[in-house]
């Protein structure tokens, strides 16, 4: 950092120089990214393990495999993202060609969260590449051994004039946010994401911000026991395996009908025996809450006095060992912290509702999430879900397996993010789509030029 204009001053000079359009070179970043998670799996699963308490296991499915799937998705399908996409003109272009081209955006800046502090990275990154983007990684400082890791490994498997990694704090991401960028791509909290976007716009730079908000789970009265056990297996997976709840699209309140509300709770108790056995603590299958600062802010919204009563299952926090049992409530009340503020942690307060049909009153008098779960077989609820609620996806009857669509977008709306990336979504985030017209010098019409009179505009 200490000559920084001048690093990003010849990394430009680099980018410019064209060395960074062929897709062999993008093809080789993509390989590399391939390498650095395959060859250094043992390393990545430790920088995990100690930053967030992760397991391999949890660890592999979250950020190793999902990331191998998508470079190796990009490596399919580059060729034909990078191709020259033939447009139609209207009959008065006459002999004319026409194509749209995919061209860099340039010098991309991502800063990036201490969640999934391996796989957000690699996942922007692969976008950013494909698209033949020069790039400056800034990792979350909250997952120390992790944006080591990044910042030690790259550089033996990428092209360092043209990828980079930056470690640092705030301080660091304000000193970066001063720069020229051609494009920043933001993963984390809103608060930070109006930062960005405020900085920006001092450059005209334009901005991905996937940040976060509250993701509800609908979940319907499921007739047969067979439904209901699945749905309860994948609404608790997804809230307390994935990082321990410190996930954006993870589930972070439930609303169900009021009569099925015990039957639910009970269900939740059986499973999480299942998958977390008699003594949570003692399990390696769920993360550690990233640090203390997060552990006394989910610890507040447990000793909030408004919610006396509401908790009926777990509750037990260890702060040495950063760790919260999952944790049910019901029905606290809306106006307490933990309905109004985005959980991030293993805490899972359920409303209830008289018909479940409230639930989409009740969504639409709360921001856009980024996610809706919806556990039901009913169509016309879900017909309903789709079309009078919005939010940047929708997944009935699972949850967070949408992160693994390389097909689908993946983004926020209105507060939870704008812009989207993954597959070919990435690729077109982070190119400029170049409109090219090849016109003839043959035929021409007469009558589109002056002098202009009465009879041209009868034409
Ligand atoms: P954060 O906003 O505190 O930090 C994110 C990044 O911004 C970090 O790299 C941090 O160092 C940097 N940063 C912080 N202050 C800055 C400043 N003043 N100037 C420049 N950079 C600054 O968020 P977090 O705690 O890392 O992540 C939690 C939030 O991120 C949650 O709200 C979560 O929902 C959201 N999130 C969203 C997604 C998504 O894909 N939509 C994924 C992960 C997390």
């Amino acid at each position: 950092m200490e000559d920084l204009e001048g690093e990003l001053g010849a990394m430009r000079e680099y980018h410019d120089g064209g060395n960074t359009r062929d897709a062999s070179w993008r093809r080789a970043q993509l390989r590399g990214l391939l390498l650095l998670l395959l060859e250094n799996q043992a390393e990545i699963f430790s920088a995990l393990q100690q930053d967030l308490g992760k397991h391999p296991a949890e660890a592999y499915r979250d950020e190793i495999g999902s990331a191998v799937k998508s470079i190796n998705y990009a490596l399919h399908h580059l060729k034909g993202w990078m191709s020259n996409k033939k447009a139609k003109l209207p009959a008065v272009a006459l002999l004319t060609t026409a194509a749209i081209i995919p061209e860099p955006l340039g010098l991309v800046l991502i800063i990036s969260s201490w969640n999934f502090p391996i796989g957000l990275s690699i996942e922007s990154l692969i976008g950013v590449i494909s698209a033949g983007n020069s790039v400056v990684l800034k990792p979350s400082e909250l997952a120390p051994t992790c944006s080591s890791f990044l910042a030690r490994k790259m550089p033996l498997y990428l092209d360092t004039k043209a990828v980079r990694v930056i470690e640092g704090g705030p301080a660091i991401g304000e000193q970066l946010l001063l720069q020229r960028w051609d494009k920043i791509f933001f993963t984390g909290s809103t608060r930070v994401g109006r930062i960005v976007m405020t900085a920006a716009a001092k450059h005209l730079t334009p901005v991905t911000l996937e940040l976060g908000g509250k993701c509800p789970a609908i979940v319907d009265t499921l007739s047969s026991s067979w439904d209901k056990k699945a749905a309860v297996e994948r609404i608790l997976g997804a809230k307390f395996s994935a990082c321990a709840g410190q996930a954006c699209i993870g589930i972070d309140y439930i609303l169900v009908e009021q009569k099925f509300c015990s039957a639910l709770v009970e269900l939740m108790r059986v499973n999480l025996k299942t998958m977390f056995g008699e003594n949570p603590k003692q399990s390696r299958s769920i993360a550690r809450i990233v640090n203390r600062h997060h552990f006394q802010r989910l610890k507040s919204l447990l000793d909030d006095p408004k919610i006396r009563g509401s908790v009926v299952h777990g509750g037990f926090m260890d702060e040495d060992d950063l760790f919260i049992e999952p944790t049910i409530l019901v029905d606290p009340p809306l106006e307490s912290a933990i309905m109004e503020d985005e959980i991030f942690g293993p805490l899972l307060p359920i409303i209830t509702l008289n018909k479940i049909e409230d639930s989409i009153r009740f969504l639409k008098s709360r921001p856009k999430p980024l996610s809706i779960y919806a556990f039901t077989k009913d169509e016309s609820l879900q017909r309903r879900i789709l079309s009078e609620t919005s939010s940047g996806s929708v997944v009935f009857n699972d949850a967070l397996i949408q992160y693994l669509a390389d097909a689908l977008p993946f983004g926020g709306v209105g507060g939870s993010g704008i812009g989207k990336y993954h597959g070919k979504f990435s690729f077109d985030e982070f190119s400029h789509q170049k409109a090219v017209a090849w016109r003839s010098f043959l035929v021409d019409f007469w009558f589109r030029f002056p002098p202009w009179n009465g009879y041209k505009l009868q034409l």
